[in-house]
């Protein structure tokens, strides 16, 4: 067992839903997951307050992937969450905890899709049903006994639910189910309404909640920028043009993640790395040790590797991933501002997470404001502010020791020397953009959450927009591969597509579609045979970067 899943181990799992968690990447479990897991593994009801950012849905997903009968092809576990959009996100959850559960068959059951497909998936045996109330009830009408072999009932964000009004749905479809259920209801708040369905059809639920007691975090300015998921890796290397720090701590959930965010940051230059649990201890504490001398000046981590870490040098702490609860935020800004010194933390939050915004600001009892991402102009001024600092100290000596050989250059060039000082400026920045028009080029907008329509419309034109769009249904056979390279590095389909073509011997049949988004891509390769492939292609670049396909994990 690799050290990833060890808080899980303990928690009673399955072993094949812990080789799931391994396969992710997750290292531990996270508060409400380590409270809610054995509580419904013991099978009791329960109701747990949480809201999304906690990693609720694990928090009942693992347990119940552990008691179902994959050998009997019947519905034994009913969601019902509020929106298409949480329904589906659950649904892919539950695949992705199940990839190694053969026999094991999620459906997802919403409006706005035809009934056919929905009824011939129920029909085929999945054991797991994940749906929004309405459209539940228009199937019971077709069929009354759909439910009568439930075995587990989650209600997800019960709250949202009854404010949409499926307050009717629901006492429709707890009637179809049998009473012997184990029922589970997830709520961000618990108003007296959602205390009544409890009352009524839970049995003696344990209940659950992060605690949240008042920490202060003096000394710390903090700041949010709203940003949507698939733009934090752009949106990160722009603040970091802006922000003026010393060493950085980025905070992201997964390992893969530290490995993406940590590549991403060395290709532009920054002295980053990666501390995951999957690092050896002393290579561990060589990253830790390069942070403070300066041999590194960003790490990339997980919350379980950067535990302890005491660096007086931190300035700033990126909370890239939302921590899953209060606790957990004030531990990780607190890794700046050591040595009574002033650090600064930002927090990236995604439009599904502002509520957990809210939690975070009432618990520290602090205003956390909100930033925009810098502009091509702010972007600039920072790197003209950057460039006379690290010239200003050379300007009074260096012309003692250069200055014979300025005049030579010049004589020698026959050129000016503004027309020199220009030369040696261009080749000393190594051809970075310095002036706003080659800034806004190389800086495409991102679109920011919320933004105008005319300004979203104007980046759906440059291509932008398809960053936001959800990667496409897999073909039959298939699975999704990830690169770390998109546009941003100057890749095209067909670079890709050459690449795997020469290097993995493949025909050309056998790779299916390739999306090519800003900060990465994704191509789908054969299932079988792809560890193969992936070794063959270990050492391939493209356009002069490392392409580094791993197998995409769709959580
Ligand atoms: P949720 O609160 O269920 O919406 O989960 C929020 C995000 O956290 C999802 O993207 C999950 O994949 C992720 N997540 C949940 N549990 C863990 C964990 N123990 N370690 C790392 N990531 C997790």
């Amino acid at each position: 067992m690799t050290q990833e899943s060890g808080g899980f181990a303990a928690l009673g799992l399955h072993s094949n839903i812990l080789a799931a968690l391994t396969a992710v990447g997750y290292e531990e479990p996270s508060p409400i997951q380590a409270q809610a897991i054995p509580v419904i593994l013991e099978g009791h009801d329960m109701i747990g307050q949480a809201q999304t950012g906690t990693g609720k849905t694990a928090a009942f997903a693992l347990p119940l992937l552990s008691k179902i009968d994959p050998s009997k092809r019947e519905p034994q576990v009913l969601i019902l969450a509020p929106t298409r959009e949480l329904a589906l996100q659950v649904a892919t959850a539950f695949e992705t905890y199940s990839k190694q559960m053969p026999g094991v068959n999620v459906v997802a059951v919403y409006g706005g899709a035809p009934m056919g497909p929905q009824l011939k998936a129920l029909r085929m045996g999945a054991q797991i049903i994940v749906a929004t109330p309405g459209r539940l009830v228009d199937h019971l009408r077709r069929d009354e006994k759909l439910l009568s072999t439930i075995q587990h009932l989650v209600l997800d964000e019960a709250d949202e639910m009854l404010k949409l009004g499926f307050m009717d749905d629901l006492e429709v479809i707890f009637e179809a189910m049998p009473e012997s259920r184990q029922s589970v209801l997830f709520s961000a708040t618990l108003p007296h309404s959602i205390r009544a369905i409890a009352e009524k059809h839970l049995r003696e639920p344990k209940h659950i909640k992060i605690a949240a007691k008042t920490q202060t975090v003096s000394r710390i300015e903090q700041a949010h920028l709203m940003i949507h998921a698939d733009q934090k890796v752009n949106a990160v290397l722009r603040l970091l043009e802006v922000e003026e720090f010393d060493a950085l701590i980025a905070f992201v959930r997964t390992k893969q993640a530290t490995l993406d965010l940590a590549s991403a940051l060395e290709a532009k230059g920054y002295k980053a790395a990666a501390l995951n649990g999957d690092i050896a201890q002393n290579q561990r504490e060589r990253v830790i040790d390069s942070l403070k001398d300066g041999r590194l000046d960003i790490v990339v981590a997980t919350d379980v590797a950067a535990r302890g870490i005491d660096v007086p040098r931190i300035t700033h702490v990126f909370n890239v991933d939302m921590p899953y609860d209060p606790e957990s935020y004030v531990h990780r800004i607190g890794r700046t501002g050591r040595a009574g010194r002033d650090g600064r933390a930002l927090l990236l939050v995604t439009p599904r997470e502002r509520r957990m915004l809210q939690v975070i600001e009432r618990v520290t009892g602090q205003k956390v404001g909100e930033v925009k991402l810098p502009n091509p102009q702010q972007v600039l001024d920072a790197r003209i502010k950057r460039l006379t600092a690290s010239l200003t100290p050379l300007v009074s000596e260096a012309e003692a020791s250069h200055g014979d050989l300025l005049d030579r250059l010049i004589a020698d060039i026959g050129c000016s020397p503004r027309a020199l000082a220009a030369a040696l400026l261009k080749k000393a920045t190594n051809g970075q953009a310095l002036d706003l028009a080659s800034v806004e080029r190389e800086q495409p907008l991102v679109p920011g959450v919320g933004a105008p329509r005319e300004r979203r419309e104007r980046d759906t034109a440059r291509g932008e927009y398809r960053e936001r769009r959800a990667p496409l249904p897999l073909g039959e056979g298939r699975v999704r591969c990830r690169t770390a390279l998109g546009t941003r590095d100057g890749i095209a389909a067909k670079n890709l597509l050459g690449a795997i073509l020469n290097e993995g011997g493949l025909a050309r049949e056998a790779i299916g579609r390739i999306q090519i988004r800003e900060t990465f891509s994704l191509v789908e390769l054969p299932e079988e045979g792809l560890d193969r492939l992936l070794g063959k292609l270990k050492d391939t670049r493209v356009a002069g970067k490392a392409l580094k396909l791993r197998r995409y994990r769709e959580d």
